[in-house]
């Protein structure tokens, strides 16, 4: 049984993980920013501890991580960041504001809660991290630049934290999905969808259980000798 925080833990890709993590009898603190009655129904559904915070600001994120320590009885063994936004706009249309939300939720928001939790960890001398990036980090997606650049802002921080933290027992990994079925992509429509999957090809959206099978594997014992990779679960969307 491990000590979980999953970033933005209420709906979609999130609430699978705590969903997953929840059935492999881990103990789970989640975060979330705005949505109570969701999160209320997960914590109620899955036992798990909801937390509300916004991971864009450090004093938050340490005030999350104090909570969730002490609901899960420890420190953090394992950090999966997860809380995204996206925003779908031409890029002379992208304002300084939403370039800096796009930013600080996707990029910083990992670096500050991977920095938060790593004290706990590096004393245990083991520990993971978890990124949830996105193919579009991996190849860039047109009228998407905030959030492709972020999700590529992943990887460069994916890649120096297995590094810099290997030696202490911590594997940092980042799992990018393609199109998966959850809320940020219903505002796409039915047409872009139809779109989507055809272009996907295996033929179908993405759930969040395929994102969830490839967390489990990357969070189990049999993945401790894999560090700074990228697994895409996009049917092939990307290839
Ligand atoms: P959803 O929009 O369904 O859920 C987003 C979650 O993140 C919610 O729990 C939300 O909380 C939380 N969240 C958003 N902003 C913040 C914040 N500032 N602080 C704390 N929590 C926050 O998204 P998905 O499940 O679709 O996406 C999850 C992750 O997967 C994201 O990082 C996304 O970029 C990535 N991804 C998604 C893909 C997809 O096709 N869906 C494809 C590739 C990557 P609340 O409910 O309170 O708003």
């Amino acid at each position: 049984m491990k000590r979980i925080l999953i970033s933005g833990g209420s709906r979609g890709i999130g609430r699978g993980l705590v969903e997953a993590f929840g059935r492999n009898g881990d103990k789970v603190a989640f975060i979330y920013k705005n949505n109570h009655e969701a999160a209320e129904e997960v914590a109620k559904t899955t036992g798990a501890v909801a937390i509300c915070a916004d991971v864009s600001d450090p004093n938050q994120v340490r005030r999350a991580v104090k909570e969730a320590e002490q609901a899960l009885g420890g420190s953090v063994e394992m950090l999966i960041n997860n809380a995204g936004i996206s925003l779908i706009s031409v890029m002379q249309d992208v304002t300084d504001a939403q370039w800096r939300e796009i930013l600080d939720t996707n990029l910083s928001g990992a670096f500050y809660l991977s920095r938060e939790v790593l004290s706990g960890m590096i004393s245990a001398k083991k520990g993971r991290i978890i990124h949830i990036g996105s193919m579009w980090g991996k190849v860039g997606a047109s009228c998407e630049v905030a959030y492709s650049a972020a999700k590529a802002g992943l990887r460069g921080l994916t890649l120096s934290m297995a590094k810099e933290l290997a030696p202490s027992g911590i594997t940092v990994n980042c799992v990018e999905p393609g199109v998966i079925d959850t809320a940020m992509n219903a505002k796409l429509g039915k047409e872009t969808l139809a779109a989507l999957v055809d272009e996907t090809p295996v033929g179908r959206l993405g759930t969040p259980e395929d994102v969830s099978a490839a967390v489990l594997f990357l969070a189990s014992d049999a993945a401790s000798f894999i560090t700074g990779q990228f697994l895409t679960v996009d049917g092939g969307f990307a290839l």
